[in-house]
């Protein structure tokens, strides 16, 4: 190894740090919603839906039994009884021919439309058949049309828009989308993400490390948590050493074949951190460098002539996760066509004192969720900064200490971020 000084250094230019809500709308000013495709619905589920879905005749069509029973005309219960002539069985996929006469009722399976003539439906459980099956008492202190009844358009009215743009489709929209015959649908499409690894200390998972290098935890982590979502298409290009041609050199070859680059590692202030002097050198214009957040103060953002964003990362596995929670995510839900571009932000009883030591810096603190049967509690995780991974496995999520306020007490509100949400 050349300790001397004849290692190419990276000349690091000190800016001042912007606020984390100024990167984000940097970040979304930069980016625009991706193209789409038609796809069949099998294949549809976890895309990202393009288009409305609407209802293609009344849900219910029809007015449709929901009870086992009889179907009966309401106005032959005087006392909350009535005593009616058996006319015969409807099972459920069968039309009843005639009307429903006074004194009469039918015998219902549920989901068989309702006979003409009959508004109501008392359930079987309230009957008491003669031995001939040709009577039936029934028992409904409280009939009323439409009793067990669900009525033609109840649900919706032909034409109604069902599912928006950009919600993603999971086992929620399949139903509706199967209900009213879209058995093909446009989607956008999936997003390709390569996620490039630096450091010369990183050796790949299945190669033994020497005792002064470390596994890489980060390419992983980040695949990980974009395929979580079926329309990211996460592809892992690597490590690259600390050197300024080779990290030119493989930043140049993933960002070929993805729409977006995360890169993790080199971006902060060493003297081997070359990421973004090569990005300087291949034309990727820089956003911004640096964001008053902790950890991931280092994050660097910009934009390729073709117009493909790339993520430089700070490297220690806390700062990559965090930043790729609160930042690039947000980016690509909005280039996936994704209506809600964050997630929900929770506001939790803190269990434990939330402390900062950097006042107007957004400190995001890995947290765990608990209960006690009646409010939802946050508390930290036991976390000694942002190079301890083991904390991110014992988080449900992060919670976020505003720049403004230094810390959150026990028992105030704390607003958290879950990893994952639907
Ligand atoms: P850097 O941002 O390159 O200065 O890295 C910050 C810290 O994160 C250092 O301790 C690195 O060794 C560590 N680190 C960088 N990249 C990875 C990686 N891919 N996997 C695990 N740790 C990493
Ligand atoms: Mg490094």
């Amino acid at each position: 190894m050349d300790h001397s000084n004849t290692r190419t250094r990276s000349s690091f230019t000190l800016q001042e740090p912007i606020q984390a809500s100024d990167a984000l709308k940097l970040i979304l000013e930069s980016t625009n919603v991706g193209s789409r495709e038609g796809v069949s619905f099998d294949q549809a589920v976890g895309r990202v839906l393009a288009e409305e879905i609407r209802a293609d005749r009344d849900l219910p069509p029809f007015p449709r039994v929901a009870m086992d029973g009889f179907a009966v005309r309401s106005e032959d219960f005087r006392t909350g009884k009535a005593k009616l002539r058996i006319v015969g069985t409807l099972a459920s996929g069968e039309e009843w021919p005639e009307e429903v006469a006074s004194g009469t009722a039918v015998r219902v399976m549920t989901g068989a439309p309702l006979p003409p003539g009959a508004d109501a439906v008392v359930q079987v459980e309230k009957s008491q058949t003669s031995e001939s099956e040709r009577e039936v008492l029934l028992e409904e202190p409280s009939i009323k049309r439409e009793l067990n009844v669900h009525e033609r358009g109840v649900d919706a009215r032909a034409g109604d828009v069902l599912l928006q743009p950009g919600e993603v489709i999971g086992a929620g929209q399949v139903p509706v989308m199967a209900s009213v015959g879209a058995s093909s649908v446009n989607v956008h499409n999936a997003i390709r993400v390569a996620v490039l690894s630096t450091g010369l200390e990183v050796v790949p998972v299945d190669k033994t490390p020497l005792p002064y290098q470390i596994r890489n935890s980060n390419g992983p982590a980040l695949k990980a948590f974009l395929s979580e979502n079926a329309w990211i298409k996460p592809e892992e290009k690597g490590i690259v050493a600390d050197e300024l041609a080779a990290t030119k050199d493989s930043i140049e070859k993933a960002l070929g074949s993805a729409e977006v680059l995360m890169i993790s590692g080199g971006v902060s202030a060493g003297s081997f951190d070359h990421v973004p002097q090569a990005m300087k050198e291949i034309g990727i214009e820089r956003v911004f460098h640096k964001v008053a957040i902790r950890p991931g103060m280092p994050l660097w953002f910009g934009k390729a002539p073709s117009g493909k964003l790339v993520f430089g990362l700070p490297g220690n596995p806390v700062s990559v996760l965090v930043t790729c929670l609160e930042f690039v995510l947000p980016a690509l839900r909005k280039l996936g066509g994704l209506k809600e571009l964050r997630g929900p932000k929770l506001f939790l009883t803190a269990q434990a004192r939330f402390g900062k030591r950097k006042h107007g810096f957004t400190v995001f603190h890995p947290a765990s969720l608990s209960n006690d049967g009646a409010q939802t509690f946050c508390s930290p995780v036991p976390y000694h900064g942002s190079g301890h991974f083991l904390a991110l496995s014992h988080s449900d999520g992060i919670a976020v200490v505003p720049p403004e306020v230094d810390a959150v007490e026990p028992g105030e509100t704390i607003e958290f971020h879950p990893w994952r949400w639907r």
